[in-house]
């Protein structure tokens, strides 16, 4: 059985640094807020090139306190791709603010920058752009409007840690970038785990407090904050990941390319690889078929796994009945066709070559 992602290998060629580095957290007897925290914070801001890291709780709480940080009055307008994970979505409609939904580029599945202007009205904030499946997204042109119309720009990066756009990597592509350590992700802690990456000091101050019950001071509670911190055992594990992030997802391009230049089936349309190889970090490796249970069927008959990113669109969603009669046919397209096979950094050749046989026969 080939697993989709065998996400316990992964962690278990990592298994004497995590075990030292959770017997170095036990022993300190500091279990929040701690040197761990604090030292993946610094790693990682130089990782990403930013001067600001916070480590928060999860992904979502990234997304949802930089939103919460701007201070954005109620109802403004974010824009953000209609084919994304529900979490980009949810954390804007936590902090009071509406999501606008913009179709994807269907070549790259990620917000298709041409379509932003016509969704800006004199309400929108932000633009909130994912970088989905491991792909950076188009952000030049992105940043000019965004400029144009006073906007901030806010990256989720929770699917693309590592990947690099014009010499910069994701985080310090925009004024804040919110991070999901989740553990199946490229960068994945034990648990769940978040961070946000900036350059502005004063927004920095604000999301140290805001994670920590609005407070930069013991019991003195400058914002109505919420508990949404980096925890530490988790922080001293990805302290330890970190120093493997890029060689693995180099291990992941290398399955990439494998694919890309084995699999020759007509009624298959595979990812399209960015111009510079940096800029994709294969969270996932999507392909689309008209026929999607089928082909999935014949993968599990060989014993292959497969996992559907996602199967409902966002406006499909019962959690979201206000946009049941919305229409947006490239995404709804995406999420009828799309499959994505295994990739991960512990996948051999042998086993890549397993995956394009599975689909030959
Ligand atoms: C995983 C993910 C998140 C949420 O991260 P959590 O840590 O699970 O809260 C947000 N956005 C995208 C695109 C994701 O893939």
């Amino acid at each position: 059985m080939l697993p989709f992602l065998d996400l316990k290998s992964i962690t278990l060629q990592h298994r004497e640094e995590l075990l030292a580095a959770f017997e170095e957290v036990l022993d300190s007897g500091w279990y929040i807020l701690g040197k761990k925290v604090a030292a993946f914070e610094a790693a990682f801001a130089e990782y990403v090139g930013t001067p600001y890291c916070v480590g928060v709780g999860n992904g979502l709480e990234a997304i949802r306190l930089i939103l919460e940080a701007y201070g954005f009055p109620p109802g403004s307008e974010v824009i953000v791709p209609a084919n994304t994970y529900i979490a980009t979505v949810l954390a804007i409609s936590q902090c009071g603010l509406k999501p606008v939904l913009v179709e994807p580029d269907i070549s790259t599945y990620n917000i298709d920058p041409q379509l932003i202007e016509r969704h800006i009205t004199p309400r929108t904030k932000a633009i909130l752009v994912v970088h989905l499946y491991g792909k950076c997204c188009e952000m030049q042109p992105i940043r000019a409007l965004a400029d144009a119309y006073g906007l901030k720009v806010i990256e989720d990066c929770a699917q693309a840690q590592g990947a690099v756009y014009h010499g910069k990597k994701t985080g310090n592509l925009s004024d804040a970038g919110a991070f999901s350590f989740y553990p199946a992700k490229n960068l994945g802690a034990l648990g769940d785990a978040g961070a946000i990456t900036c350059h502005d000091e004063t927004l920095y101050q604000r999301l140290r407090a805001l994670r920590n019950y609005g407070s930069h001071e013991k019991y003195k509670n400058l914002y109505k904050g919420y508990n949404s911190r980096l925890d530490e055992l988790q922080a001293a594990f990805l302290l330890v990941k970190l120093k493997y992030l890029d060689e693995e997802n180099e291990a992941r391009r290398r399955i990439a390319q494998y694919y890309l230049s084995h699999i020759k089936a007509p009624n298959l349309v595979l990812p399209t690889a960015s111009k510079d190889p940096l800029s994709d970090v294969w969270h996932v490796f999507v392909v689309r078929t008209a026929n999607r249970e089928l082909f999935q069927q014949q993968l599990k008959a060989q014993g292959i796994q497969t996992v559907i990113h996602y199967p409902i669109p966002m406006h499909h969603q019962p959690a979201y009945q206000e946009w049941a009669t919305k229409s947006f046919p490239i995404t709804e397209k995406i999420h009828r066709e799309v499959i994505s096979l295994p990739i991960s950094p512990v996948m051999t050749e042998a086993d890549a070559a397993l995956v394009v046989r599975g689909i030959e026969n």
